[in-house]
This record gives C-alpha cells, structure tokens and sequence, in this order.
C-alpha cells in the first residue's frame, strides 16, 4: 500500500480522547454517595478474572516465524512464493476437503510482462444470506526481491491472523452471515529491482483484488458481500490504526465501535490519513469497505522516512503477540457487530 495524497508523517494526530472503559466505571462509582470507598478500593483491587482470548495473538505471533521461515521471500513466481501457497493450503485442509477452499489463478499484465498470480478463498457458510470477506495479501514486493526484505509486518503477520481466525471459524462456524477469507496475491507493485515508491501506479498494484472483484462482479457474488475488511500492517508493536478516510463511514464507526467493546481505543484512531490499498477495487464497485492498517511504522529518520515499511527492517522483532491479540480482537468483534446491524 502507499499514501494516497500527503506524505504519511503528515497525518493529522489528534488528541487521545477516549478514557478507558475501567477509568469510567470508577468515575461513575465515585459520583454515587451509596457506594462506600470500601467497595472502590475492593473493585480497583480486584478486576474481574481475564476471559482467555477466543483468538491468542501469541498463536498468530508463533505462526508468522512458522511462515517467515517456511517463506521468508515471497515475491511473485519465486520459490518462497510457492512454499507461502503450500503453507497457506496446508492449514486449510478441512476446508479444502468440504470444496471451500478455492483457487483464483490468472495472469496479471506487469510492467515487465505477464506474471501468474494466484488468490486463496476459504469459505465459512453461515445462516444468513451475505458475506463478510476478511482479506490480507501474502506475497512480498517484486521490486525488493535483491534485498533481505520479509515483510513481517507487511504481508506475513496479517496472512498468519487470517489463518487462526479461520482455525476459530472452523471451531465456531458463523451464525450469521458467512465469513470468507481471502488471500490475496500481487498487491505490491511490479518492477525490476531497485525499488522505489514511485513505481506504484493504479495499473501497477492491487493485482488480485482487481481481478477478484471484476470476476465477484461478473458471476453476481459482489452483490452479497456486506462488508470487506482489510487488514494490512497491524503486527506493528506500537500499534496505531489509521483512520483510512476512504473506507465506508459505516464501517469506520463500526471499528470505533469494536475497540471501545474491547477496550483497545487507544490503539485505533489517533490518525488520520488515506491509503491506497487493497480495499480500493471493492470500495469502487460499491461494496462496503474498510481498510484497517497501521502505516506509522517504525522510527522516521532521513535515511529511512517511511520507517521499516519496505526495507529490510520489517522483521519479526518489530511486531508484537500483544497488537496481533489487539487485532484479532478487534475483527472478531468488528465480525459480531456487523451481524448486529
Ligand atoms: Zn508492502
């Protein structure tokens, strides 16, 4: 992905507003006279026992060194790029068996010639008629290929929380509308090494959710998809989730929504920007969509000013199991409340 219009240290921050939903509980206590100190002292003392998480962001840590070592390269038509195919289906095997997992082959036209690509769909029916699509890309940019470039932050780590998530899905099959995950290939630029940021282009990006969403729109599947939920970037150890202006209102509101119920506002929304990215070839075909990413990544200095985003600091070490956890918490219930509407 890549900043639509300013430069991403441009980014408005804003002010952290939300207090935590602890802090309010205490403060309205406090207001009410009947209420001794005693029992404030008591419930400050004594939080009610953590739920263990439905999804651990410990198990989607574990599983990005798994497929960073498996395929540490996975630029198009490389052999890491196979062995990241081969990961991704060795984990859906049960879907696969139930005709659920479903290969989108085509042939992209790149700047430097035809390139096959390849999208993963697994499917998860639910009782309701529409889908929530949850989507991340899983390959690495051509351009860096000459370069120790892995992309934990960038492709991996939101690959590895796709995967559990289906693992839950797979225990918990939806209730109500069916989630499908989509794997997505070829959303880097495609060019001859050296990089550079430039090289993206509305033709030159976003291969495989071009076509898929050209080939949903031919065969009337666009039509039933509720929502598309992107993820990109959000391993990011100091996680900070933009406000993608270009995402669907709706959808914004709703992600607010989800990290006020699970308590991680403070992680979402303190900026605000656009980005080129993934979720632009469904939003421009009218399926609700939102782009959930993290594009403050990693210190800005002269030499590197988009931080660790393309270089060959994007390694495990920057992400975290806490934001993964953050993450997978904020779709699964992004998930619950779209059900709601
Ligand atoms: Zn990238």
């Amino acid at each position: 992905m890549i900043p639509a219009s300013a430069h991403r240290l441009s980014v408005i921050h804003r002010a952290v507003k939300d207090l935590s939903p602890f802090r309010t509980v205490i403060l309205r206590v406090a207001k009410n006279p009947r209420i001794s100190p005693l029992l404030l002292l008591a419930l400050a003392c004594h939080p009610a026992p953590a739920q263990p998480p439905a999804i651990s962001g410990q198990s989607i840590y574990s599983l990005t060194a798994q497929l960073l070592a498996a395929a540490p390269k996975r630029y198009n038509g490389s052999p890491g790029h196979l062995a990241a195919e081969n990961f991704l289906k060795a984990h859906f095997k049960p879907e696969a068996a139930k005709g659920d997992l479903i290969t989108d082959e085509f042939t992209a036209t790149t700047p430097i010639g035809p390139q096959t690509m390849r999208n993963y769909i697994v499917r998860y029916p639910g009782k309701r008629d529409g889908i929530i699509v949850l989507a991340s890309h899983y390959e690495t940019n051509y351009p860096l290929r000459d370069t120790n470039f892995v992309g934990a932050n960038d492709g991996a780590c939101t690959s590895a929380l796709l995967i559990e998530i289906g693992a839950y899905l797979r225990a918990h099959p939806p209730q109500g509308y069916s989630v499908w995950l989509v794997f997505d290939d070829g959303e880097e630029a495609v060019a001859n090494p050296p990089y550079d940021p430039n090289q993206w282009s509305d033709s030159n990006s976003l291969y495989g959710t071009r076509h898929l969403a050209a080939k949903w729109y031919s065969d009337g599947t666009l039509q039933r998809i509720k929502a598309f939920l992107l993820a990109d970037m959000i391993g990011d150890k100091n996680l900070n989730i933009l406000e993608e202006e270009q995402s669907t209102p709706w959808l914004r509101a709703l992600l607010k929504q989800a990290a006020a119920n699970t308590h991680h506002s403070a992680y979402v929304f303190q900026t605000e920007g656009s980005e080129e990215d993934d979720h632009l070839p469904f939003l421009k075909r009218g399926v609700p969509s939102l782009d959930i990413i993290d594009v403050d990544y990693g210190p800005h200095t002269s030499a590197t000013p988009d931080g660790y985003h393309h270089t060959a600091q994007d390694t495990l070490d920057k992400i975290s199991p806490q934001s993964l956890q953050i993450s997978a918490d904020l779709f699964l219930e992004l998930i619950h409340l779209i059900n709601q509407r």
